[in-house]
């Protein structure tokens, strides 16, 4: 095995494997390491994290590309957005953005297994690339022209901190059981402890991935209800519009909060997806941000090592940093408008100030009656700021 990379990749999660594929897939003999974690068989993956992941068409156009797509990804048609004892609802439809789909709904180990999939095929066709599984502490160090890092991980349990916020909130995720849901509609009811989504599953048409972010000390004591007090809480909290809530499995819970590097490169180091940026999952964001840093990446450093024969550790740092900030230059717009928008949906649609319970009521029925705010507003989430 070599000892030096023209790339490393640390990070075996969605975003690190999507960076990986992308790079091989226009730099075949390209030399790359990736770091990974986890093991090289699946098993503990196919039965790991299950939670809902909202992704947007621009993320399904990405990954489509590499061939990664998950198999069952129900396509949402119709997002409802209200919000809990106040006036005020939107409803936004694929017929006013002429889309096929406002985005899907997969989860997170099926994502993560259409990509490591997607990732062993590219790698029969590159003689360069090796792909280090079961990665323990102290993670070795190897040496490198690039080194990506996509370690990812979640809110307070990161190993860095810079700028952000901790909205005192946690998530409780879960599969619901409902009388009566639409089909291809999800749902986004702001209660006054944070927004509660409700989004389809492949596991049928009243299975509904639950979303549900209250305040840190409630959502613990929620999550320690039994099934009965449980469903009548959430029943209470998103009202009877989907008829009884008939049973929940699968819950975990997930501290909430904004975590973002000012600046995304230094020297020959680069950091995407959530080791780049950790944001709350009001807007279901962070996993399309993370795709849209892994491919401009790629395209990029593709680019720069397209000579793979000229590739000297020692001659190529400037070139790297130039083309790192030159990423960093273009990813600037579409971090900042997403972790804005993010953010503010956060603070604001979470807010018990009755000001601003008001002044949200007026936001959801301005997004209403004036369709080029909300189309411009859905555009932003489904393919982010190019
Ligand atoms: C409740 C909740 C709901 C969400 N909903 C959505 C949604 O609807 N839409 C959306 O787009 N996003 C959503 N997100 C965000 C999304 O989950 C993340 O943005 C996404 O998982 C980031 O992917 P990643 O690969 O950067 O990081 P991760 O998914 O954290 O993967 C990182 C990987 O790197 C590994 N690793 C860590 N350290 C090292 C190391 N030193 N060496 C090697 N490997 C290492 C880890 O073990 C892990 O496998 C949600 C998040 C939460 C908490």
């Amino acid at each position: 095995m070599s000892t030096s990379y023209a790339v490393v990749i640390q990070g075996g999660g969605p975003v690190g494997l999507a960076c990986a594929a992308w790079l091989l897939q226009k730099n075949p003999a390209l030399s790359l390491l990736l770091l990974d974690r986890n093991p090289e068989e699946d098993q503990t993956i196919k039965t790991g994290d299950g939670r809902g992941i909202a992704l947007s068409h621009g993320s399904k156009l990405l990954l489509d590309t590499i061939d990664a797509w998950p198999d069952q990804c129900p396509a949402i048609h119709q997002i409802h957005v209200s919000q809990v004892g106040r006036f005020g609802r939107a409803l936004m439809t694929r017929e006013e953005l002429k889309q096929e789909a406002l985005g899907h709904i997969s989860r997170y180990r099926d994502i993560h297994l259409s990509l490591r999939k997607a990732l062993r095929t590219i790698q029969k066709n590159a003689p360069h690339f090796v792909w280090q599984h079961a990665i323990t502490d102290p993670v070795p160090v190897f040496e490198t022209a690039c080194l990506v890092h996509a370690e990812g991980g979640l809110f307070k349990e990161q190993d860095w901190t810079e700028s952000g916020r901790d909205y005192q909130q946690s998530a409780i995720v879960g599969t619901v059981e409902v009388e009566k849901a639409i089909p291809h509609q999800a749902w986004e009811r702001f209660t006054h402890e944070g927004p509660l989504a409700l989004l389809p599953s492949h596991l049928g048409m009243n299975t509904l991935n639950l979303v549900w972010c209250g305040l840190s000390d409630a959502s613990k004591r929620r999550l320690e209800l039994n099934e009965a007090e449980f469903l009548s809480e959430l029943q209470n909290s998103f009202g009877n519009r989907l008829g009884r809530f008939k049973s929940i499995s699968n819950r975990r819970l997930y501290d909430l909060g904004l975590n973002y590097r000012k600046e995304v490169c230094e020297g020959n180091e680069v950091w995407i997806g959530n080791a780049a940026q950790t944001l709350h999952p009001v807007a279901g964001q962070g996993l399309n941000l993370g795709l849209r840093d892994a491919y401009l990446l790629a395209e990029k450093l593709a680019e720069l090592f397209k000579e793979q024969k000229e590739f000297r550790l020692s001659t190529q740092n400037n070139m790297v940093e130039a083309t790192l900030q030159d990423y960093a230059k273009s990813r600037a717009i579409d971090r900042r408008a997403t972790i804005g928008i993010t953010d503010f949906l956060a603070r604001v649609f979470t807010s018990p100030l009755a000001p601003v319970e008001l002044s949200r009521g007026f936001a959801l029925s301005t997004l209403q009656w004036l369709p080029p705010i909300k189309t411009a507003l859905a555009r932003q989430m489904m393919f982010g700021r190019r």
